[in-house]
């Protein structure tokens, strides 16, 4: 009887803990235009491996790919590369 209690009272723990985990979607999934979300999109600077938020990115197009780098300089690299 104790070990049931144990998982019920485990249950509820993990089931409070998955909601401050993932807080009420009544703000809706895309909510992006906000200022600034935290968990913002990361993306790998191909020339260097650093990794840079999306919006500090700079963007090229190199033969139809989307690349983002660090920086000028490193774009300017990589496209001397390819
Ligand atoms: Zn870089």
């Amino acid at each position: 009887m104790i070990k049931l209690l144990l998982l019920v009272l485990l249950f509820f723990v993990g089931y409070s803990f998955i909601q401050t985990l993932f807080p009420s979607r009544s703000k809706g999934p895309k909510s992006s235009d906000n200022a600034k979300p935290e968990g913002e999109q990361m993306v790998l600077d191909p020339q260097c491996g650093t990794y840079i938020p999306l919006s500090e990115s700079v963007k090229a197009n190199i033969q139809g790919q989307q690349h983002y780098f660090c920086s000028r300089k490193c774009r300017s690299q990589f496209k001397k590369k390819h």
